[in-house]
């Protein structure tokens, strides 16, 4: 059965946003925006229910949400799906410094939920291997979405990749993947630290004379974790894969008042973002009509991102997506925006 999570995490107001109202309230699974742009009847709160609603505006608060919570709530389900052979995406969605690499990457003094996922799967694996009855074998690749070509961000000849971006293709037992995308063999977290390093450098150089890039384009950092058991009469493997995923910015999404290559940027980040949600969506639907075993249709086609995640969305994978807003009155709308995004996708 397809286990979708959705939580939101509002951050800390920030130095742009010192003279602005917090406008965010949690209480709960509940997320309120507690002021409405053009004033309303009543207090013209709008509120939402979600698996989570992580409050993260204030380090002194009692209720205060910390990087560590949010690996208990969520990374330990991605990581007790991969020890069972599953696979798992997370995602996070919301508009530009929201908080999204803060919550997958985090600092280095505070880390985010992909080193806490990669330290909890590296020490599992210490744990386990004390026998010779079992072996683990992880790989990692990381590539990035834009304008729904696909680019290896750890390929360390990147003007060797062909033009058009990598290709898409179909295995017919195991799915999408991208042909020719580099793997790397990783023995502990060290190895995966630095991995990640590369490949965020090339990602906001990847694209020429692009400044802010990587709020233009989807990046997923997956894990491909083999675990192979001598002990039975006939060896085992299992493969699982994670998927990290740090979405564009939403406010990309919205290309009315672009032009050019722009707006075409703006209208394919708002086609995999649309279609990503439709398949969220679906899938949670159809978690709830098991009983009635009716049929819903997953347009996982309709984007690259969907499309190349296919065999990790659905089925018995878990998916994960948080959304951060930022609690000041002045992104109102954005927030709005992703609070809607985030309800529709549960
Ligand atoms: P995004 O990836 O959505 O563009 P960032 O994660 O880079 O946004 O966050 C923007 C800024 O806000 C960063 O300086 C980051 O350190 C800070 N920030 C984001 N979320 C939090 C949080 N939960 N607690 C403290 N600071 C945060």
């Amino acid at each position: 059965m397809a286990s979708v999570r959705v939580a939101v995490r509002v951050r800390p107001l920030n130095k742009r946003e010192k003279k602005s109202k917090v406008i965010v309230r949690m209480k709960d699974n509940t997320t309120s925006l507690v002021q409405a742009k053009v004033p309303v009847q009543g207090d013209g709160a709008k509120t939402f229910a979600y698996d989570f609603s992580y409050d993260s505006t204030d380090r002194k608060s009692p209720d205060f949400v910390s990087q560590k919570k949010i690996f208990q709530d969520l990374g330990v389900d991605v990581l007790h799906a991969a020890f069972q052979g599953f696979n798992a995406c997370v995602f996070a969605y919301g508009q530009t410094s929201s908080g999204k690499s803060y919550t997958m990457m985090g600092e280095a003094a505070d880390k985010g939920l992909i080193p806490r996922i990669c330290e909890g799967l590296f020490c599992e694996i210490s744990a386990r291997n004390e026998g010779d009855s079992m072996s683990f074998h992880t790989e990692v690749s990381y590539l990035e979405i834009y304008n729904e070509h696909v680019l290896d961000l750890l390929n360390k000849r990147p003007s060797s990749a062909p033009k058009g971006g990598l290709r898409v293709r179909e295995h017919p037992v195991d799915g999408p993947y991208v042909e020719n995308l580099s793997r790397h063999v990783v023995q502990g977290y060290g190895d995966v630290g630095e991995l990640m390093a590369t490949g965020n450098a090339n990602r906001t150089t990847a694209s020429t004379g692009m400044n802010d890039a990587s709020s233009r384009s989807h990046a997923i950092f997956t894990i491909h974790f083999t675990q192979a058991r001598f002990d039975s009469e006939l060896p085992c493997e299992m493969l699982s894969k994670i998927h990290l995923v740090d979405l564009a910015g939403s406010e990309r999404a919205d290309a009315t008042r672009a032009t050019g290559t722009r707006l075409k940027e703006g209208a394919n980040i708002n086609k995999s973002l649309v279609t990503l949600g439709s398949v969220i969506s679906a899938l949670a639907d159809m978690s709830d009509k098991q009983a009635t075993k009716k049929q819903t249709f997953i347009p996982y086609r309709d984007s690259v991102l969907t499309w190349l995640l296919k065999d990790s969305l659905g089925g018995n994978s878990k998916t994960i997506m948080i959304a951060t807003i930022s609690p000041a009155d002045v992104n109102y709308g954005e927030t709005l925006s992703t609070l809607r995004y985030a309800s529709r996708a549960k």
